[in-house]
This record gives C-alpha cells, sequence and structure tokens, in this order.
C-alpha cells in the first residue's frame, strides 16, 4: 500500500465547522465552515440580514451556537454538541465596530490604555504596550490631543489601536466604515488594507460593500440567508462567481438562463456554441467588460465570426466619471449591464454582442 503524501497547506488558525443559528423557529445561520490562516483576513460579504453580525458574535463568544463547532489555533472553543463556549475574555478577539465608541474626556493615548484596564499589567508594561500600539498604527505624535481635534481617518486608528494593544488572537471589525461619507471611507478602506497587511492580525472583516471586501481581505465569504454561498480570493469571486447571486452582488457580472433555444445555437463550423445544458436550472454568466453594447446602426458590417448578437433595448445610462455603465434588456427580459464611453439614447435598439467562448456556467 503506497502512501500519499500531498502538499502541506498553511495551518488554519481560525475554523467555522457547519455552524448553524436559529432564533426561535426561523434560521439565521446554516452550515457555515471557513478556515483562515494566522494574520490573514477575511470579509464576511452580503447584504443587510443576511447573518454578518451573528456569525460575528459567535466568532467572538457573545452568542452560543446552535450546531457546529469553531476552533481557534487548532483548539476547539466553542461546540454546540457539547455545549462547550470559551468566554468571549478567554478568546481575547478584539472588536471595532461601526461608532468607534472612542471616550471623548480621555486622550488618546488614555482611549488605548482603556483596553488595557483588566489585564492587571503594571504601569511601565502599560505605556509600553500603549505607546507600541501608536506606533504601529502611526498616531503616536497624537497620543495627547482628545479624539474631538481628530480627523476622522485618526479617530479610526485610534480605535484600531485600542483593539490591537491587548494582542488579541483574532481582530473583528463589523462595518468600521459605514457611518463615513463616501471621500472618507475611500481613503480609509485603503488605509486598512494596508494596516492589516502590515499588521499582520488575523482577522474578520464584516461588511455589505464589495468593494470595501475586495481591497481589504484576502479571502471574502459572500454570505446569503444565512449560508456561504462562495468564498474565495478577492480576485477569484469577482472573475468566477459561483452563483448568479455573487454575480450580482458584486455587479461583475451578468446572469441569464441557459435557455432551450441558447442549447441548440452553433457556430459557423456547425459546433454546439455552449456545452450541453446539464438537467436543472442553469445559468450563463457573462463578465460585464465582455458584454458589447452599440446601438443597431454601428453594428459591424461584418461582424467577428461566432459572436451572439442579441438584439435590445438601452433602459438606463449612468455616468461613473470615466464611461457610461449602460443596460439593456432583450425581448425576453434578459438585463445585460456593460460599458461605453459615450451614452447611448435610452429607449433605443441596441446590440448586446458576447463571445460565448467568455461565457460561464452556473447551477444557481
Ligand atoms: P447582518 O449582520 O448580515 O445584517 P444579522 O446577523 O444582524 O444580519 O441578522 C440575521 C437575521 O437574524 C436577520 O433576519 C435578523 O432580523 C435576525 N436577528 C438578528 N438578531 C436577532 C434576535 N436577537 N432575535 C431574532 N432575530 C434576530
Amino acid at each position: 500500500m503506497s502512501v500519499k503524501i500531498s502538499e502541506s497547506p498553511a495551518m488554519p488558525y481560525l475554523q467555522a465547522e457547519n455552524v448553524g443559528k436559529m432564533y426561535g423557529d426561523t434560521r439565521v445561520l446554516n452550515g457555515i465552515s471557513f478556515s483562515l490562516e494566522r494574520g490573514k483576513c477575511l470579509a464576511l460579504l452580503g447584504p443587510s440580514g443576511c447573518g454578518k453580525s451573528t456569525l460575528l458574535n459567535i466568532l467572538a463568544g457573545l452568542l452560543p451556537a446552535d450546531e457546529g463547532k469553531v476552533l481557534l489555533d487548532g483548539k476547539v472553543i466553542e461546540d454546540a454538541a457539547t455545549g462547550l463556549s470559551l468566554p468571549a475574555q478567554k478568546r481575547r478577539f478584539s472588536v471595532v465596530f461601526q461608532d468607534l465608541s472612542l471616550w471623548p474626556h480621555m486622550t488618546v493615548a488614555e482611549n488605548v490604555a482603556f483596553g488595557l484596564e483588566y489585564l492587571g499589567l503594571g504601569n511601565e508594561e502599560k505605556h509600553r504596550r500603549v505607546d507600541e500600539a501608536l506606533k504601529r498604527v502611526e498616531i503616536f505624535p497624537l497620543r495627547h490631543r482628545h479624539p474631538i481635534t481628530l480627523s476622522g481617518g485618526q479617530q479610526q486608528r485610534v480605535a484600531i489601536a485600542r483593539a490591537i494593544v491587548v494582542e488579541p488572537s483574532v481582530l473583528l471589525m463589523d462595518e468600521p466604515l459605514a457611518a463615513l461619507d463616501a471621500n472618507l471611507r475611500e481613503t480609509m478602506r485603503d488605509e486598512i488594507a494596508g494596516l492589516i497587511r502590515r499588521l499582520n492580525i488575523t482577522t474578520i472583516y464584516v461588511t455589505h460593500d464589495h468593494t470595501e471586501a475586495l481591497t481589504i481581505a484576502h479571502q471574502v465569504a459572500v454570505m446569503k440567508e444565512g449560508s456561504i454561498e462562495q468564498i474565495a480570493e478577492p480576485r477569484k469571486i469577482y472573475d468566477e462567481p459561483a452563483t448568479t447571486f455573487v454575480a450580482s452582488f458584486l455587479g461583475s457580472a451578468n446572469a441569464f438562463l441557459y435557455s432551450y433555444e441558447m442549447e441548440a445555437l452553433r457556430n459557423s463550423s456547425g459546433e454546439l456554441l455552449f456545452p450541453p445544458r446539464p438537467a436543472g436550472n442553469w445559468h450563463l454568466l457573462v463578465r460585464r467588460e465582455h458584454v458589447r453594447i452599440i446601438p443597431v446602426s454601428q453594428a459591424d458590417e461584418f461582424p467577428i465570426e461566432d459572436l451572439i448578437q442579441w438584439k435590445a433595448t438601452c433602459v438606463k445610462n449612468t455616468f461613473s466619471g470615466e464611461r457610461y455603465e449602460v443596460q439593456a434588456v432583450t425581448p425576453k427580459g434578459e438585463v445585460f449591464r456593460g460599458f461605453t464611453r459615450e451614452p447611448l439614447p435610452l429607449d433605443h435598439p441596441v446590440l448586446v454582442e458576447f463571445d460565448p467562448r467568455q461565457v460561464m456556467l452556473v447551477e444557481k
């Protein structure tokens, strides 16, 4: 008998195995599983009400799981089957909330030191840790200021310093940018992405904003109605959405039902354009960048061979700075989003063009 030696993947640091949660008769989490390496960031991404905060609270030990297990560094810290639930303070998870919760009457240094209150450290050790945390997030020169005198971004750093000063096993961030205005949110998004990489702290980042999740996290879990639809690196989530929900939530790809008519389409050499349609409700996905939407009058006289060209009507034109995001609907009701340099006339006939070789097939 031969023993297969597989490549050893990095040890998972934080793991969830089949975590489930009910509120009364309502199921809010269903079979949640993931594993995250030490020092990496996982974003929980999904619309409001999909269970992100409930999952965060279970990980933090603030809410018991009804099913499944949570492991930290190989040790079980939550197990619904045995009722084991390591108390929150013993997990040493730090949370940064949306409202930051800074004390206005305390200086920056005092706010950060507050995180150490319950650790029973001597004064010298406390000072050393506070200074180090302030330096790590690069706000040491602001240590004597009060939060009200700081910019939104600086306040955010104070909240992060207070969270990391306890040297947490895991940093949990719950929609930390949701309350900021659009400009600051964009700056802070890039800052937090940089900080997380530099600090090397295992982080769970909850957000409903896909750009935030894709920018900040190493892994993104897209959630819908209490389940994880897809978990993968940001690039893969964007380029290869596993379900129509992921594609539409990220706005990255157009999804349409794989119909009988399409199954029969053939190219100029008589070969089928798409692989045979498996049983069930399959959808085709085509990324927005791969769709060309043009006025019918501008159609090429000799289009590239085997391109799919469908008639549609332009229903929306949105100027986004560098380009127009256009939406067109086919007579069958399929909605296509694409980009153009010039706006297209609304309610006018257009052609939707895409290459069948760039189409992905997904089951739901
Ligand atoms: P998200 O953070 O993704 O917005 P939540 O985890 O807050 O979602 O909520 C998931 C679902 O659980 C929602 O339908 C919400 O209404 C429900 N829920 C949250 N907390 C409670 C509670 N204490 N009792 C009953 N239902 C709750």
